[in-house]
């Protein structure tokens, strides 16, 4: 049997299926990941949660990066695989689409919010870190071209941050909570596009396969977890779920 048609096979017969996606599934909508070539690491490095909190400077290079590079992400559409995952969650085969993204394209391609779970947030709206109150964008990207001033919250004064999380900064509890209740519920773990090298996200597949489901791995590189896989295609995201649940 070939690869597509295992992962057909393992698609049919599983009755509750997570989706685990990372940047890879985005990239075929033109926004680049983190680790391939050309990707966001190959110009910017990193700029942790700590730095973020203690250096203005971070703080304005953060938005600068933001701002240079969010027309991208804000304009780009759902591919394939992004239609794909949208088909299997109204087939009822899907009910957890757990994402290390930021993009909201899964949303965008139609799959309800109630069954996203955002791992590393969303970059869409930027938050208060001390009260938590919602920032557009739109306010804080007038402001910042005109003369790089900082965004603060207008009910508390504190640092306002893109609602995503960095490297350093704790994991959002809610969402965790509801990652692993659904690693442990289903019986297919379906990964695409992440390198499975960030934790404690990708600890998530491992918990999934640990408590008896299946594993199934789509990436175009090889992953630490591949040895744990049930199943493993190192291709293309959306051809090869395009071939497996029949959308284009
Ligand atoms: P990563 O960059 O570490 O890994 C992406 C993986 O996807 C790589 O192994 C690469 O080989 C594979 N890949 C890329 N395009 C592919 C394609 N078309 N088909 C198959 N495989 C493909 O990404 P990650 O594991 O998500 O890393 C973690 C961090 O990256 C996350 O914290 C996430 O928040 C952040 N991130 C998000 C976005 C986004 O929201 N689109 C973009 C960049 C980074
Ligand atoms: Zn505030």
């Amino acid at each position: 049997m070939n690869d597509y048609r295992k992962l057909k096979t393992l698609l049919e017969a599983a009755r509750d299926i997570m989706v685990f996606t990372g940047a890879g599934i985005s990239t075929e909508s033109g926004i680049p990941d983190f680790r391939s070539p050309g990707g966001i690491w190959s110009k910017y490095r990193p700029i942790d949660f700590s730095e973020f909190m203690t250096s203005e400077e971070a703080r304005r290079e953060s938005w600068r990066r933001k701002f240079a590079t969010d027309t991208v992400m804000l304009q780009a559409e759902p591919n394939a695989g992004h239609r794909a995952v949208a088909r299997l969650v109204e087939l009822g085969k899907c009910s957890a689409v757990v994402t290390q993204n930021v993009d909201g394209l899964h949303a965008k391609a139609g799959v309800p919010q109630a069954r996203i779970v955002e791992l590393h947030g969303n970059a869409t709206y930027a938050t208060c870190l001390d009260c938590g109150q919602r920032h557009e964008l739109a306010a804080i990207r007038e402001k910042f071209q005109r003369g790089e001033e900082l965004p603060d919250c207008v009910q508390c004064g504190g640092i306002v941050k893109t609602a995503t999380i960095s490297f350093g900064q704790a994991m959002p509890v809610v969402a965790m909570a509801r990652a692993q209740e659904a690693a442990e519920r289903c019986d297919l773990c379906l990964v695409m596009g992440s390198s499975l090298v960030v934790y404690p996200a990708a600890a998530i597949p491992l918990l999934a396969k640990r408590r008896g489901a299946q594993l199934a791995i789509v990436n175009r590189e090889a992953t630490p977890q591949d040895d744990e896989a049930d199943l493993v295609i190192h291709g293309e995201i959306g051809p090869t779920l395009a071939a497996a649940v029949g959308v284009n």
